[in-house]
């Protein structure tokens, strides 16, 4: 029996709509995921809403109505957008949920009895209008690097520096103008120094756990010396109070990944299964896989590794990473119309075209994935449209038309035409297990482009008139033909002695 396996994609923040950008993600799990699942594995995919923080709660302020409401908002976006891009998740889940406060507490508990957390005085910006200390977000100011007037308290968004919100030149509160004071807070630390032995461990067991040029970035960072990681935030905050410090509140980079765990808790409830099988295991007998982006290898590498040793929850097995997505060789941008909501895309096309050639580009490598419109045009149609859709339709139609909807058992005589497809078939869940979804989708192409040649040199359309069975035969092998009971025991459910229904009627 193989080991279990859990896919997790990102969370999505809940403070905007999905993107293009996000669909990249979205679909490289999705196509991981089933083809996993196609294979036989035991695989289900955990997700979530990334809820709580500052953006979140300063957009609540600013438009004067609680931050629950903005996040049901998102939610029943992310939902739906998801939905109607096929992606086949388990479950959708939020970090604002109770599964999560319970999920995160505990491994606050767990660090703080074995030592690792610590309480020290910080100096904050604090607000004496608004009577709350003032988190980066909340602060604006001219840029200590280049000058730049009303910038944020963490970084420029004219030179791309970031700094402390102290260091701002002419702070003011970003809600109400005053200038802030410097006020003394205690905020709670999480030590990484002492996980420093297992993370190196970590990063190189497994061969596969992390691609070479990512374990290369988290070896730097633990070369460079562990540092400790501020995890509370004072209220008010929107988030989860940190149980034992009444006023304060988790940072959301400490709860945001716990949504991986609470996710599978709630489906576990739900649905009757085995919660402890999966994050109360071992990497033996389950394997976790989280595809990131790679803005945030730095919590997936070695605060999410550390917090889950800690507490005694079952480490990934993987950090899958991907690149940005690019529109037209630019980044995604508001002002120069590059920045497309997934919703925008289908009013204009289908899902499926997104999902083939965003699959037909990924590869396991982090380099960014242009989605030029001009290559999407002409890849959908030469290969999608003409090569795959184009066989199935003609030999399809011709079945049905010509040959009374039965299909018939391959010719003796196409061994080598077979045996050409056969050897496709074979590698394509060894690619897309190696998250190299253009090899296998290379594959597919490849198949149509055999299958059309066969077609053509068969010709059924004159066989039809002097020999149907052998008409029959020739454009079975191009169209719904079983070749493999165990890719398509999916789409079909087996018949009796398992015979796929795929092979005897058209009525799929
Ligand atoms: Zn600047
Ligand atoms: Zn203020």
């Amino acid at each position: 029996m193989s080991r279990r396996v859990l896919v997790t994609a990102a969370l999505p923040y809940a403070n905007g709509p999905i993107h293009v950008g996000h669909m990249l993600e979205a679909i490289q799990t999705d196509v991981y995921v089933r083809a996993r699942q196609l294979a036989g594995e035991d695989v289900v995919f955990m997700w979530a809403d990334d809820t709580h923080g500052t953006p979140v709660q300063a957009r609540a302020l600013r438009e004067g109505r609680p931050p629950e409401d903005i996040i049901a908002e998102a939610y029943e976006e992310h939902v739906s957008v998801y939905r109607d891009f096929g992606i086949g998740f388990d479950i959708f889940h939020s970090t604002h949920s109770p599964e999560n406060e319970h999920h995160a507490g505990e491994i606050f508990r767990a660090m703080e009895a074995n030592g690792y957390v610590s309480a020290r005085d910080v100096e904050q910006f604090y607000c004496p209008h608004d009577k709350m200390f003032l988190p980066d977000r909340f602060v604006r100011g001219v840029c200590p690097k280049c000058g730049a007037p009303d910038q944020y308290g963490d970084s420029c968004e004219k030179c791309g520096s970031t700094y402390a919100s102290t260091e701002l030149g002419e702070p003011a509160c970003a809600l109400c103008g005053t200038t802030p004071i410097r006020r003394s807070t205690e905020h709670l630390f999480v030590s990484l120094a002492p996980f420093e032995e297992f993370l190196r461990q970590w990063i190189h067991e497994d061969g596969g756990r992390l691609q070479p040029t990512v374990r290369n970035y988290v070896l730097g960072w633990i070369e460079n010396g562990l540092r400790e990681w501020d995890i509370s935030r004072d209220a008010p905050y929107f988030g989860i109070e940190i149980p034992g410090h009444p006023g304060k509140y988790f940072y959301v980079w400490f709860d945001a990944p716990v949504g991986y765990i609470s996710a599978t808790d709630k489906w576990a409830r739900d649905g009757g299964h085995d919660f402890a099988a999966y994050w109360q295991s071992t990497p033996d007998d389950t394997e976790i896989v989280h595809v990131i982006g790679k803005d945030i290898v730095y919590f997936h590498c070695l605060f999410w590794p550390a917090m889950l040793k800690a507490s005694g929850y079952t480490v990934p097995s993987r950090v899958q990473v991907h690149g940005w997505v690019m529109v037209n060789g630019e980044k995604m941008s508001k002002s120069r119309g590059t920045f497309i909501t997934a919703r925008t895309y289908l009013e204009h096309a289908p899902a499926a075209y997104m999902r083939y050639y965003y699959a037909s580009k990924l590869n396991s490598g982090q380099d960014d994935l242009d989605l030029s419109f001009e290559d999407f045009v002409n890849k959908v149609n030469a290969e999608l449209v003409n090569k795959a859709a184009n066989l199935a339709s003609r030999c399809i139609k011709f079945i049905g038309t010509r040959l009374e909807g039965r299909l018939g058992e391959l010719p003796a005589d196409a061994a080598e035409f077979a045996q050409q497809i056969r050897a496709r078939l074979r590698d394509a869940p060894t690619h897309y297990q190696a998250f190299e979804s253009s090899k296998a989708v290379r594959g597919a192409v490849e198949v149509a482009e055999i299958a059309n040649l066969y077609v053509t040199e068969q010709a059924p359309w004159k066989l039809a008139k002097t020999d149907p069975e052998r008409a029959r035969c020739a454009v079975s092998g191009c169209g719904p033909v079983r070749w493999s009971r165990r890719y398509s025991s999916r789409c079909c459910p087996s018949g009796p002695n398992g015979s796929s229904g795929c092979s005897s009627s058209l009525s799929h």
